[in-house]
C-alpha cells in the first residue's frame, strides 16, 4: 500500500507547531477551568441569595425563621397580617433587591408593587414572565428556576404569600440578571483571552527565532554537504560551538575524510595500475610486432617472452585483488587464534623456502581474534621478502612476542642489506620498490598487502633496519575492541 505523502514542513515550522499547539491548549484548559470554577461560585452565590430571600420574608411575614430544610420548600404562612396585600406589602418593603437584582410583589396575578429601590431592570416589562411564574406557584409552593425572558436571562425565586382567612393570593419574586452577574468574570476572561492569545503570539515570534537560530547550523551543514560533490571531497563543513549539531558535523567530516581517503586510494591504484600493466604490454607489443613469422626460433623466442610477461601480469592482476581484499576490514574472519600454534605453524611453511638457515627465536602464549588466514599471509610474505633480499644460506629468525598486555607482534629478522635509508615508507606504497634491487623480480605490492592485513587489524607494520639486515613486525591488538585478555 503506498504511505500517504505527508506534507513538506520544515523543523522550524513542525517545532513551531507543536510548541504553539501545547501552550494554547494548556491556556485554554487553564483559563476553560478556572472561568468555570469563577462561574459556578457566581451561580452558587445566587441561589444562596435567593434562598436567603425566602427566609427573610419568611422573618418578615411570620416574625420567626424556619427550619433549615423546609426553608425553599415552604411558603411563608402569615401570624400577625390579615390580608396577603399587607404581608406582601411587608415583604417588599423590607426585603430589598441588591444590585443586578429586582424584585415584585403580584396580588391575585396581577403585578402590584414593585420595589421601592431603583433597581437595574424591571420585572413588570416582561408580563409573560409574571405570568409563567404565577402559574408556576399556583400549588402555594416555593419555585426556583430560571428565565430566558424580555429583560434579561434571569434567576429567580418566586415565594407566595399566604395569609389564612384571606382570599387574597400574594406572590413575592425576586430575580438576578445572570448575564450581568456574570459580566464580570466574563471581562475578567476575555481579558484572559486578549493576553493569552498575545502571549501565543509573543511565543510564536519569540520561538520562530529560536528555533531558526538552534536550526542554523544544519542549515549551513546542508549548504555545505549539497556543496561537496564526489569529484571533490576535500572540503570540510566548519565545526562551530560544541552541541548536537557541531558533534554531527565533526561525524560528517570524518566521513567526509574517509570517502575522501578511499577515493583517493582507488584512483591511485587505478592510475598504478595503468602505469604497472603498460610496460609488459609495450613490451609483448614491440615483440610481436618484430617477430620474424618465418623465423621459427625467433617465434619460439618470442613466445616465451610473451607468455613470461603475461605470467607477469596475471600474478600482478591477482596481487592487485589481494591488496584490494585486504584493504576492507569488514572482510576479515576473526577468531580466536592460540599465536603459539599459528607461528609454530608459519614457521613451518616458512622454513620449506630453501637456501636458507630458518629459526623461529620465540613465540608469544596467548589467545588473539584474528583472522589466521590473513596473518599467516602477511606473515609469509615478510619471510619470502626476507629470503628473497638476503643472501643465500643467511640466517633468517622468526618469532611472536605480546609487545604489550593487548598488543601481539609476529616478526621476521633477516641479515640482509637493510632499506637504504628514506626508503623505509616507501617501500610500504603500492609498487614501491627499491631501484629493481638485483634483478629480483616483484610487484612491489608485497608490502602494501602486509601494511593493509595490519591496518584492518587495527594495527602497523614496523621496521628497523640496518646495512646489516631488516627487522618487519606486525604489530596488531589481540582483540577486536582492544581490551587485553
Ligand atoms: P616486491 O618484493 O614485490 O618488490 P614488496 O612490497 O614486498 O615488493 O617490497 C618492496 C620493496 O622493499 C622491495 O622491492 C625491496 O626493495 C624492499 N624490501 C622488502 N623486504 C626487504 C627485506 N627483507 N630486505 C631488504 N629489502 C626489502
Amino acid at each position: 500500500m503506498p504511505r500517504p505523502r505527508l506534507p513538506h514542513w520544515s523543523v522550524r515550522v513542525r517545532i513551531l507547531a507543536v510548541i504553539l499547539a501545547v501552550t494554547a491548549v494548556a491556556m485554554t484548559v487553564a483559563g476553560g477551568t478556572a472561568y468555570l470554577v469563577q462561574r459556578d461560585r457566581v451561580l452558587h452565590a445566587i441561589d444562596d441569595h435567593l434562598h436567603a430571600a425566602v427566609e427573610s420574608a419568611r422573618v418578615v411575614v411570620t416574625g420567626s425563621g424556619g427550619a433549615e430544610s423546609d426553608r425553599a420548600a415552604a411558603a411563608p404562612e402569615t401570624a400577625g397580617f390579615t390580608d396577603a396585600r399587607t404581608a406582601l406589602e411587608a415583604v417588599l418593603a423590607r426585603v430589598l433587591p441588591g444590585p443586578r437584582q429586582s424584585a415584585i410583589g403580584i396580588l391575585d396575578g396581577a403585578p402590584t408593587y414593585v420595589s421601592a429601590l431603583d433597581t437595574d431592570f424591571h420585572l413588570e416589562d416582561d408580563p409573560a414572565f409574571l405570568d409563567r411564574v404565577v402559574a408556576e406557584t399556583a400549588d402555594g409552593s416555593v419555585r426556583l428556576g430560571t428565565a430566558q425572558s424580555s429583560v434579561g436571562n434571569l434567576r429567580y425565586i418566586a415565594i407566595p404569600i399566604i395569609v389564612q382567612g384571606s382570599d387574597s393570593r400574594g406572590l413575592f419574586v425576586t430575580a438576578y440578571d445572570v448575564d450581568a452577574e456574570l459580566a464580570v468574570i466574563t471581562t475578567a476572561f476575555t481579558t484572559y483571552a486578549w493576553v493569552a492569545l498575545t502571549s501565543l503570539v509573543g511565543i510564536g515570534l519569540v520561538g520562530w527565532y529560536v528555533a531558526g537560530r538552534l536550526l542554523r547550523p544544519i542549515r549551513h551543514l546542508t549548504a555545505a554537504a549539497s556543496h561537496i560533490t564526489a569529484t571533490d571531497l576535500s572540503e570540510r563543513i566548519p565545526v562551530a560551538g560544541n552541541d548536537d549539531v557541531s558533534a554531527l558535523t565533526a561525524t560528517v567530516n570524518d566521513m567526509l575524510g574517509r570517502l575522501d581517503t578511499s577515493i583517493t586510494t582507488q584512483q591511485q591504484l587505478l592510475t598504478d595500475v595503468r602505469h604497472e600493466l603498460k610496460t609488459p604490454l609495450t613490451i609483448v607489443r614491440g615483440h610481436l610486432e618484430l617477430v620474424d613469422a618465418t623465423d621459427a626460433d625467433d617465434v619460439r623466442a618470442t613466445r616465451a617472452l610473451v607468455i613470461d610477461e603475461l605470467d607477469r601480469m596475471s600474478g600482478l592482476v591477482d596481487e592487485i585483488g589481494l591488496l584490494a581484499d585486504s584493504q576492507t576490514s569488514g572482510a576479515l574472519q576473526r577468531r580466536e587464534v592460540d599465536v603459539a600454534d599459528l607461528s609454530e605453524q608459519v614457521f613451518s611453511k616458512a622454513s620449506a623456502i630453501s637456501n636458507h638457515d630458518w629459526r623461529l627465536a620465540e613465540t608469544a602464549t596467548v589467545v588473539a581474534s584474528v583472522d589466521a588466514g590473513r596473518i599467516t599471509q602477511a606473515w609469509l610474505q615478510l619471510a619470502d621478502n626476507a629470503a628473497k633480499y638476503s643472501p643465500a644460506g643467511s640466517l633468517i629468525q622468526m618469532g611472536s612476542r605480546l609487545r604489550t598486555a593487548n598488543r601481539v607482534e609476529f616478526w621476521v629478522l633477516d641479515e640482509g642489506p637493510g632499506i637504504p635509508e628514506g626508503m623505509e615508507e616507501r617501500i610500504f606504497e603500492r609498487f614501491g620498490r627499491v631501484d629493481a634491487r638485483r634483478g629480483i623480480q616483484g610487484s612491489g605490492l608485497g608490502l602494501a598487502i602486509v601494511a593493509a592485513i595490519a591496518q584492518a587489524h587495527g594495527g602497523t607494520v614496523t621496521l628497523q633496519t640496518s646495512p646489516g639486515g631488516s627487522r618487519f613486525a606486525i604489530d596488531v591488538p589481540t582483540a577486536q575492541d582492544g581490551t587485553p585478555r
